[in-house]
C-alpha cells in the first residue's frame, strides 16, 4: 500500500498530462506515492471530493468542467482561489476539511519570473498589459499580472460582456476593450498575453497584427500544443521577449505536489522535465 495518494479529476480526463508530471517527480524524488486520473461526472463531484479523506487521498487537482463547482464545495479557500473564483488544487486537511487553492496564477507568475531576461516591472517600457480572452484562465492571469506589478490591464474578448463581468468582479484596474482597438492598444502595453484558444491545435489560427508592440515588449501564449504557436512565431520574428505556455503548466503543479507528498525538497522545472512532457504533447 502506497503512503501518499492524490490525483486529478475531470471529465474527460484521459488527455491530462498531470499524472505524467507528478509521476516524474515522485520517481525522481523517490517518494512512495501515487497520482492517478479520475473521470468524475458533475453529479458525482461532491461525493468524490467529500470521500477523499476516507479513501486515503491527500488531495487532487481539478480540471474542466469542475473548477467553479469545486470552488463552491470546498470548506475553505485560499486568497487566490477567492479572487479568481475557481479552484484547481484541493488539499484534505488533518480535520478532513477541504482547502481549495488556485495555482494557475502562481504557475504563470513563476514562468515569467524565471525567464533569464526578466528584470522585473521596472525593466519594462510601462506597467500596462493586454490580455486576450476572458475565459476560465484569464482571471488567474490577471491576478498574476497584478502580482508582477502591472497597474492597468486591458481585457479584450470576443464576447465583451465576459470581459466586463471580470472587470466588475476583480478589484483591479481592468479595462474591457473591443478587438477593433487592438492596433492602438498594442503600442501602449509592455506585455501581451493570449488566453484564448486561437492558435491551439485544431482551433482557428491567431492572426492579429502585433507589429505595433514596443520593441522590448513581452509576449506570452498559454497554449502549449503546439509549443511554437502562431503568436510565439510572430513575437520571435519581431525579436520580442517570449514566454511559452508549457512551464506554466509545470509550475502550477508544484504547490499541490508539496502539500500532498511532503517531498524532501521542492520539485524543480528542468529542461529534462520539459523535454519529457513535450514528448507527450506532440
Ligand atoms: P475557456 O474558458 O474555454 O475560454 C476560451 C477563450 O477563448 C474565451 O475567451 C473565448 O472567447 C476565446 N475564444 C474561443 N474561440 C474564439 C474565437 N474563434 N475567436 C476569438 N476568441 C475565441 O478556456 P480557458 O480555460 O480560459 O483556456 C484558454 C486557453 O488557455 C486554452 O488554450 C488552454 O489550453 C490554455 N491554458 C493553458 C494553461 C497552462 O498551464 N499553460 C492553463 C490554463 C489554460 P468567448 O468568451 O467569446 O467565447
Amino acid at each position: 500500500m502506497v503512503t501518499f495518494r492524490a490525483g486529478v479529476i475531470g471529465q474527460p480526463i484521459s488527455h491530462s498530462l498531470s499524472p505524467r508530471l507528478h509521476s516524474y517527480w515522485l520517481n525522481s524524488l523517490k517518494i512512495d506515492g501515487q497520482y492517478s486520473p479520475y473521470e468524475v461526472s458533475p453529479e458525482n463531484l461532491e461525493t468524490f471530493l467529500k470521500s477523499m479523506s476516507q479513501n486515503g487521498m491527500r488531495g487532487c487537482n481539478v480540471t474542466l468542467p469542475h473548477k467553479q463547482t469545486a470552488f463552491q464545495i470546498c470548506d475553505e479557500l485560499d486568497a487566490v482561489a477567492h479572487a479568481v473564483g475557481a479552484v484547481n488544487t484541493i488539499t484534505v486537511k488533518e480535520n478532513g476539511q477541504l482547502l481549495g487553492s488556485n495555482t494557475d496564477a502562481f504557475g504563470f507568475q513563476r514562468n515569467v519570473e524565471t525567464q533569464p531576461d526578466w528584470t522585473g516591472i521596472s525593466g519594462l517600457p510601462n506597467n500596462k498589459a493586454l490580455v486576450l480572452g476572458a475565459g476560465g484562465a484569464a482571471r488567474a492571469i490577471i491576478y498574476a499580472l497584478k502580482s508582477l506589478g502591472f497597474a492597468t490591464i486591458y481585457l479584450v474578448n470576443r464576447s465583451k460582456n465576459k470581459a466586463e463581468i471580470i472587470a466588475h468582479e476583480m478589484p483591479f484596474d481592468i479595462r474591457p476593450t473591443s478587438f477593433d482597438r487592438l492596433d492602438t492598444l498594442m503600442s501602449s502595453v509592455a506585455m501581451l498575453v493570449n488566453t484564448t484558444i486561437l492558435g491551439m491545435k485544431g482551433a482557428p489560427t491567431f492572426d492579429f497584427d502585433i507589429s505595433r508592440l514596443p520593441k522590448n515588449a513581452w509576449v506570452s501564449d498559454l497554449i502549449y500544443n503546439p509549443l511554437e504557436t502562431p503568436l510565439i512565431n510572430k513575437a520571435r520574428a519581431q525579436n520580442l521577449h517570449i514566454v511559452d505556455g508549457l512551464n506554466m503548466l509545470l509550475y502550477q503543479a508544484i504547490p499541490g505536489f508539496v502539500a500532498w507528498f511532503d517531498p524532501p525538497k521542492t520539485p524543480e522545472v528542468t529542461p529534462a522535465l520539459r523535454r519529457y512532457m513535450l514528448n507527450a504533447v506532440i
